[in-house]
C-alpha cells in the first residue's frame, strides 16, 4: 500500500517510460514526482468501447474506426498549410483521413500498420472522410490501452504526448496501487466521496463515461481539502507563534473621532468596526482583509482603528500603493481629525497644541506626517527635513505616518508601530508582514489590509484563506449609483456633450486614455496627444493633463488643481484608477474601454458619483472580441463589483490569479474553484473542523505528511514546531 506522501518522494523518472530527458522536461512542466503524474488527469475521453466497421459509421457523429494504413499523402500547396491524407482500409471498406498541420502525424502513419482514428465522419464528395482525428499507432499497443474501451487523453506536458503519458501514468498506477486513502473515513461518508484509490483508477482508465465525475470529485475535494488544511494550520500556526498587542477597550479617542463626524455610521461600518475591535483586543496580531465598494467608508474604519492603536500609546502607520494616493490619505486623515478636534487645521503647525498625553486645556493633538519620497514631503511638512521626520517617527514623537507601501521596506523605523493599515493592496503577502514584524521589537502590529477590488468568495476561501475578512456591503446614504453608457468611438461627440452639459452646471470630469501596449511611456504619449486634441475641441474647458511619466510633485500639483475645481476635464492614464476622491467629478470617458480588464473598469467607475450628484461612466468603444464585448456588456448591466470581480474571474480563468499574490499557493491542478464551488466550500469546513479538534493534526499522521509532502515548501513552517 503506497501513501500519497511517498509517492511524492519517487522522482517521476523512475516510472517506466520516463527516464533521461523526459523526466527533466515533465520537470519543467511541474510533474516532479510519481505523485504529481497520477495527479496529471486526462483533458477528454474518447470512447473506443464500440469500434465500427468503416461501411456502417454514422455521418455526423463520433466514431472510433480501425484499420489499416493503404497510404499516405503528405502536401503543402502553399506556405502554412500542409496537408496529410490517409486512406485506411478495414474489411469493410475504405475511409479518407485528412490533418492540417499536423507534421508529426505523418512520421506516425509511416511506421504503421494499423491505427484506431476516431473523429467525426463527413461525407466529402460522395466519399467518406474524417477529419483531424486522434490517431493511435496499433503496433505499440501492448498494454490494450488505446482500442476497444474508454480511452483517456492526457494533455501533453514537457513536450511528451498523450500516447506516452498513457502508458507511463498505467504503470506508475499499476506499482504504485493500492493507494492509501488518508481521509478519515467519516468525512468520505458525509461527502459522498469514493474511495482514493478506486478514484485513480477510475479517472485515469475508467471502464465507462459514467465513473468519471464521481472520480474527479473525489480528488478535488482532496485537493481543496489538503490546500484547506495547510491555510488553516498556517493561520494557527501564526497565531499561536507571534505575540501581538492587547489594546486596552476604548478610552477616548476613536469615540470623539467618531462623534466628530458629520454623518453617522452605516451599519456594515458599524459591524466591520466592531469585527476590528475585537482583534484589536485579542492578543494575536490582527490580519484582516477589509473589502468595501469605492466609496462605501472604508477611509473612517481605518483611521478609528488607527486611533485606537495610538490611544494607547502605539503608533500607527496608514500605506497606500501611489505617492498621489498617500497624500490624499495625509490631507483626508488631517482634516478629519481636525474636524473632531483632534489635529490643527491644515496649513497650521502641532506647535502650541498639547501633545497627546498631556492632560492640558488645548486638548490633545494627534501628530500626523506624510512621508513619502518625492517633494510632496516637504509641501505639507515645511522647514522639516526628511531625516528630521524620520527622527520624530523614530522616537515616537510621531503618532501616525501616512506614506506608500515602501514606508515598511525602506530604512524608517518606529518607535512602537502598534497598527498598520495598508490600502489597495490586496497582494500583501506573507514577505511584507515579515517586513512589519521587524519593525516592531515589542510585539507584532495588528494589520488591516484594506482593497476596493472585490474579491469573489471563492478567492477569499483559496488564495486569501488565511486572512480574516470584513466586507462593507453597504454605500453610505445618498449615492446614486453611476449610469453606465457604451458609445461607439464614431459618436464621441456625444461623450463630450455630456462632459460640456456637466460643466456648464458646474461639474467635472475624466478622460481616461486607453492602454497602449504595456508600456507607460506609450501610454504617457498618447496621452499627452489626447490632451493636446480635446484642448482644441474643448476650447470653452480647462483641460488638464496627468500621466505615470511626469514628475512627482508635477502630479500632485495637477491633481491639487483638480481638486481645487481649476481644472473642468483631466485627461489621465490609469493613474487615477484607484482611491482618487475628488466628489465634484460626475463624469468618467473611458477611451478605447474594451481594453481594460473589468476590475479595473469597475475601479476608474469608482472615481466618479462619489459626491452628493449623480454620476456617469461612457464607455468608448468598438469592441473586436466577444471577451471585449462580454466585459462591456457586464459593465452596463450592473454596479454590483463582487459580480463583476466573479464575471471577471470566470472570462480569465483562474490560472491568472493564482500566483499573483505571494502567498506560494501553487496552481490547483484539478479543482476549478468556480465550477468546484460547493465541494470547496465543504473542503473548506471540514478542514477547519478537523484543525480546530486536532490542532496539530497529531491524531491524523497521514494526512499531516500528505498536506506536509503535497505542498513541500509551501508549508515549511509546519515543522517549525
Ligand atoms: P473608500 O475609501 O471606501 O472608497 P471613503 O472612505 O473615501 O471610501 O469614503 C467615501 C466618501 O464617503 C467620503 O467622502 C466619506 O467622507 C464619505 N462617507 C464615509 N462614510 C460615510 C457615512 N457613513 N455616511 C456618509 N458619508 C460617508
Ligand atoms: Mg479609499
Amino acid at each position: 500500500m503506497a501513501s500519497l506522501a511517498r509517492l511524492a518522494t519517487i522522482d517521476v523518472g523512475q516510472v517506466k517510460g520516463l527516464g533521461g530527458k523526459r523526466s527533466k522536461s515533465l520537470a519543467e512542466a511541474g510533474i516532479d514526482t510519481v505523485a504529481d503524474l497520477i495527479h496529471h488527469v486526462p483533458r477528454r475521453y474518447i470512447d473506443r468501447s464500440q469500434k465500427s466497421p468503416i461501411s456502417k459509421v454514422p455521418i455526423g457523429s463520433e466514431v472510433t474506426i480501425i484499420g489499416k494504413v493503404v497510404s499516405v499523402r503528405d502536401r503543402r500547396p502553399r506556405r502554412n498549410l500542409h496537408i496529410i491524407e490517409a486512406v485506411i482500409e478495414d474489411d469493410s471498406a475504405r475511409i479518407k483521413a485528412v490533418w492540417f498541420n499536423q507534421g508529426y502525424v505523418v512520421r506516425q502513419l509511416q511506421s504503421a500498420e494499423e491505427v484506431a482514428l476516431s473523429g467525426v465522419v463527413e461525407a466529402f464528395r460522395g466519399s467518406l472522410q474524417i477529419k483531424a482525428p486522434a490517431l493511435d499507432v496499433l503496433s505499440g499497443n501492448v498494454e490494450g490501452l488505446t482500442v476497444g474501451r474508454v480511452v483517456p487523453v492526457h494533455p501533453t506536458a514537457g513536450g511528451v504526448g498523450p500516447g506516452h503519458l498513457r502508458r507511463a501514468i498505467h504503470n506508475a498506477l499499476e506499482r504504485s496501487q493500492p493507494i492509501d486513502d488518508a481521509l478519515p473515513t467519516e468525512l468520505k461518508a458525509a461527502n459522498g466521496l469514493m474511495d482514493r484509490d478506486q478514484a485513480f483508477a477510475s479517472i485515469h482508465f475508467p471502464e465507462t463515461l459514467e465513473e468519471v465525475a464521481p472520480a474527479r470529485k473525489r480528488l478535488v475535494y482532496d485537493e481543496l481539502f489538503r490546500l484547506e488544511l495547510a491555510l488553516a494550520l498556517q493561520k494557527r500556526f501564526q497565531m499561536e507563534s507571534s505575540i501581538g498587542i492587547s489594546h486596552e477597550p476604548s478610552c477616548e479617542l476613536a469615540a470623539r473621532f467618531l462623534n466628530g463626524l458629520p454623518y453617522e455610521l452605516t451599519g456594515a461600518q458599524e459591524r466591520v468596526l466592531a469585527e476590528i475591535e475585537d482583534d484589536l483586543r485579542a492578543r494575536h496580531p490582527m490580519h484582516r482583509l477589509l473589502q468595501g465598494e469605492v466609496g462605501s467608508g472604508k477611509t473612517v474604519v481605518a483611521v478609528a482603528t488607527l486611533l485606537r492603536g495610538i490611544e494607547g500609546g502605539w503608533q500607527g502607520a496608514l500605506m497606500a500603493p501611489t505617492e498621489v494616493l498617500a497624500e490624499q490619505h495625509y490631507l483626508g486623515v488631517r482634516g478629519l481629525l481636525a474636524e473632531a478636534g483632534l489635529s490643527p487645521a491644515l496649513g497650521e503647525s502641532h506647535l502650541g497644541m498639547d501633545s497627546l498625553f498631556s492632560e492640558q486645556s488645548g486638548g490633545p493633538a494627534v501628530h500626523v506626517a506624510l512621508l513619502t519620497g518625492s517633494t510632496a514631503t516637504a509641501n505639507y511638512n515645511p522647514g522639516i527635513s526628511r531625516a528630521d521626520l524620520a527622527d520624530d517617527i523614530a522616537s515616537g514623537q510621531v503618532d501616525l505616518v501616512v506614506g506608500t507601501h515602501a514606508l515598511i521596506q525602506e530604512g524608517v523605523s518606529f518607535s512602537r508601530l502598534g497598527v498598520a493599515v495598508v490600502d489597495e493592496q490586496h497582494r500583501f503577502g506573507v514577505a511584507q508582514r515579515v517586513l512589519l514584524k521587524e519593525k516592531a521589537d515589542v510585539a507584532e502590529p495588528d494589520l488591516l489590509i484594506m482593497t476596493a477590488t472585490p474579491i469573489p468568495r471563492t478567492l477569499s476561501m483559496t488564495l486569501y484563506g488565511d486572512l480574516d475578512v470584513s466586507i462593507i456591503d453597504q454605500m453610505p446614504p445618498g449615492r446614486t449609483p453611476v449610469g453606465t453608457k457604451l458609445i461607439s468611438r464614431a459618436e464621441e461627440t456625444t461623450a463630450w456633450k455630456v462632459i460640456a452639459d456637466q460643466v456648464a452646471m458646474g461639474r467635472q470630469a475624466f478622460v481616461v486614455c486607453p492602454l497602449v501596449d504595456d508600456s507607460p511611456k506609450v501610454e504617457a504619449a498618447s496621452a499627452t496627444a489626447e490632451h493636446e486634441r480635446l484642448s482644441a475641441l474643448m476650447t470653452d474647458h480647462r483641460v488638464g493633463l496627468i500621466h505615470g511619466q511626469m514628475r512627482p510633485g508635477d502630479k500632485e500639483d495637477v491633481m491639487a488643481g483638480f481638486r481645487a475645481g481649476d481644472i473642468d476635464v483631466l485627461v489621465s492614464t490609469t493613474v487615477i484608477e484607484v482611491g482618487i476622491d475628488v466628489p465634484n467629478a460626475t463624469v468618467m470617458v473611458i477611451e478605447d474601454a474594451h481594453r481594460f480588464g473589468l476590475s479595473q473598469l469597475h475601479q476608474l467607475r469608482g472615481r466618479v458619483g462619489r459626491g452628493e450628484h449623480p454620476g456617469v461612466c461612457i464607455l468608448l468603444a468598438d469592441p473586436t472580441t466577444s471577451e471585449g464585448e462580454d466585459r462591456l456588456t457586464a459593465m452596463v448591466g450592473t454596479n454590483d463589483g463582487f459580480r463583476l470581480a466573479e464575471e471577471d474571474l470566470r472570462i480569465r480563468g483562474q490560472g491568472t490569479v493564482f500566483g499573483t499574490r505571494q502567498s506560494g499557493l501553487k496552481d490547483l491542478k484539478l479543482a476549478d474553484i468556480l465550477a468546484d464551488f460547493e465541494v470547496l466550500t465543504a473542503a473548506r469546513r471540514d478542514a477547519f473542523a478537523l484543525v480546530d479538534s486536532d490542532p496539530n493534526l497529531t491524531g491524523h499522521p497521514n494526512l499531516r505528511d500528505e498536506v506536509a509532502a503535497m505542498l513541500g515548501d509551501e508549508v515549511g513552517w509546519l515543522f517549525v514546531s
